[in-house]
């Protein structure tokens, strides 16, 4: 036997013997391993499984998931971030169910004509469904690569040098229970900090633990400088148990989901300055609460406040319900204020219960997460009838 064939077959056996056990580990169909591909490319397996499984509840079929609509797919995904992954699923879906009847292709090329389906997916998928014999490389396999034979650089030569020792490895009659067993080892024993190197099943194998060289791999890349963008979020409650929302319909984050109105600025606003423009729109009102936090995606940094205030009159706001006119609702002053942009429209904003907030609207993270907030969870529930 080869070097390789002996590191594959010791990895195998040792998935065989230890793999966790997952709900979409009990099937080979396409589309449960893509859903599960794509969950877990957003997230660590623990929070991702009650996602799995709440989909396949909903959506049993790939024909289930072509026929649900965009808000609630959203609402379904809501907590894992990156929503064009969740677009892309249905219109993948929309895609394989009309012009394929249902049936995902069945081979590592076919696979990647799909929309939202790169290398990765499509190796785990043909792999694992199809038994195709494709190596998947996702971050896991890249360090244990990387440490298993001191691989180096990381972009673009390193990478070439990772896929093509990663297709020298796979185990060519198993290729499912290898990438399998890669991505596992990546996961539970080689982390990225304190490996339990003692305890792997090919730390004979291994280069960077036989020179203890295991800190230098993979290599830190220079991390890219995040954008800083400073969101104002008004939230505008009334007595009727009723905050006013409004949908994102720009090409940016969050598209078609639901915020509080939103005002975006170049720095942190000076309060005072910001409510004499939000008393033009909304009249009267009394400030309950002013939060502030700062939320991070993978390339931005969001400084947010969140302004609670109660409106005391509902004469400025009949203007909100008039029908629908693109013509900016909320009267701008870059000059003083610094503002970005804002979402005050009258075509995109209007009132909803806040009781039925979470149940019927597709709300980011940052959204969910102020409304978790001990202090305004007892504010908001105090206003629901
Ligand atoms: S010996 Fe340690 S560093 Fe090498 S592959 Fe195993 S866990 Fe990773």
């Amino acid at each position: 036997m080869k070097n390789n064939e002996i590191v594959s077959y010791e990895l195998v056996e040792w998935f065989q013997n230890y793999k966790r056990d997952m709900p979409w580990r009990m099937s080979k169909d396409p589309y449960k391993i893509w859903l599960s591909e794509i969950i877990l490319q957003q997230t660590q397996v623990i929070q991702g499984t009650p996602y799995y499984l709440k989909f396949i509840e909903c959506f049993p079929t790939v024909h289930h998931l072509a026929r649900a609509s965009e808000e609630e797919v959203l609402r379904l995904w809501q907590g894992l971030g990156y929503y064009s992954r969740a677009r892309n699923l249905l219109h993948t879906a929309q895609f394989v169910h009309t012009h394929l009847k249902g049936v995902f292709p069945d081979s590592y090329k076919g696979l990647l004509e799909l929309k939202g389906i790169g290398e990765y997916t499509a190796a785990a998928i043909a792999s694992i469904s199809y038994n195709e014999s494709v190596a998947v490389v996702d971050g896991n396999v890249n360090r244990v690569i990387s440490r298993l034979f001191q691989i180096g650089a990381l972009q673009n030569e390193g990478k070439t040098i990772i896929k093509k020792l990663a297709i020298e490895l796979l185990n060519k009659s198993k290729p499912a229970d290898h990438n399998q067993a890669m991505m596992e080892l990546g996961s539970l024993i080689c982390k990225p900090k304190n490996p339990k190197c003692t305890i792997c099943p090919i730390s004979v194998h291994c280069m960077a633990y036989r020179d203890n060289l295991i800190q230098n791999f993979p290599p830190k890349l220079i991390k890219k400088t995040q954008r800083v963008r400073y969101f104002n979020f008004i939230v505008p409650l009334m007595n009727t148990g009723k905050v006013f929302l409004t949908k994102r319909t720009d090409n940016d984050i969050w598209k078609n989901m639901h915020t509080f109105p939103l005002i975006e600025s170049n720095e942190e606003l000076e309060h005072n300055a910001l409510f004499i423009e939000v008393g033009k729109v909304f009249g009267n009102f009394e400030v309950l609460n002013i939060t502030t936090f700062k939320h991070i995606l993978s390339h931005q940094i969001l400084k947010a406040t969140f302004y609670m205030i109660k409106l005391e009159t509902h004469s400025k706001i009949q203007i909100l319900n008039e029908p629908l006119n693109t013509s900016p609702l909320f009267a701008l002053n870059p000059t003083s204020l610094n503002f970005v942009g804002a979402t005050f429209k009258k075509n995109n904003i209007f009132e909803v219960e806040i009781k039925r907030l979470r149940e019927q609207y597709s709300l980011p993270r940052i959204i969910t997460k102020y409304m978790e907030n001990k202090e305004i969870s007892a504010f908001l529930s105090s206003l629901c009838l």
